[in-house]
């Protein structure tokens, strides 16, 4: 994993000849298990080293490096395990409860989780707008993150619920935020999140354009949201 490897060093991340290897058998079985399930369309070895695992692992220029042992992090929408079971590989101390509305996703997730022999890890079958008000989860997690899920106010709604006061929501985006940005004032002011950083990527092998988005829940969540599921794509706070 020459790319992965470089690239981590780049953030300030070490990794180990153990975590390498667990690096290689997720990419072999998510290559594997894409023939049946799809799970991601960027599935060759050099692909897999930056745009997943090194992206993944980005989060650390806006959540801190390392992540203190026993954060509890939530990944909501996390598909292939995007970006938190590449956080949780190289920061093995972390808690982390994978969130993911998709069967075959939470299966792929299952199967791998163990193979990795990964402890402290739950993988949690079902939308985000219903698990954020279960007591065990809501405002549970010093730490939420997401790739690929949403628009950041409708994202706000999904992540800061989660969220303890005090806690962080951090996204991964592709350039152009600017916009999402000025759509999420009514929502970050709603449900207790303000942005608290917006972090330009600069990782060798990671050069387009991405972006760090950090919001800090600065207050408690109202009990009403998140609303019903789809609603908060459907009308955005
Ligand atoms: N984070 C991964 C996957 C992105 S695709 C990555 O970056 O590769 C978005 C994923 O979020 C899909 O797997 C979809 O099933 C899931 N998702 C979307 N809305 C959701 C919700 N409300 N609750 C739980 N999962 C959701």
């Amino acid at each position: 994993m020459p790319l992965l490897a470089r690239g981590a060093e780049d953030l300030g991340i070490r990794l180990d000849c153990r975590q390498i290897e667990q690096f290689e058998t997720y990419f072999h079985e998510l290559a594997d298990w894409n023939r049946r399930a799809n799970l991601t369309s960027v599935i060759d070895y050099d692909g897999v080293q930056t745009k997943h695992f090194l992206d993944s692992l980005t989060v650390c220029l806006a959540a801190g490096n390392p992540l203190p042992a026993s954060t509890r992090v939530v990944d909501v929408g996390a598909g292939a395990g995007f970006p938190g079971l590449p956080l949780k590989i190289a920061f093995p101390d972390i808690c982390l409860c994978l969130v993911e509305a998709t069967g075959k996703k939470t299966d792929f997730l299952d199967h791998l989780t163990g193979k990795l022999r990964l402890d402290n890890v739950d993988v949690c079958h079902g939308r985000a707008e219903e698990l954020a008000h279960e007591p065990a989860l809501r405002e549970s997690f010093d730490l939420a993150v997401s790739r690929g899920v949403a628009r950041l106010s409708t994202l706000a709604e999904l992540t800061l619920p989660l969220c303890k006061p005090g806690g962080t929501s951090v996204a991964l985006k592709h350039g152009g935020v600017e916009s999402e940005l000025d759509a999420a004032g009514n929502a970050l002011e709603t449900l207790g999140g303000r942005i608290a950083g917006l972090h330009p990527v600069n990782v060798t092998g990671l050069l387009d354009n991405r972006v760090v988005l950090r919001v800090d829940k600065t207050g408690p969540t109202p009990d009403r949201y998140p609303r019903r599921p789809g609603i908060p794509t459907k009308r955005p706070l």
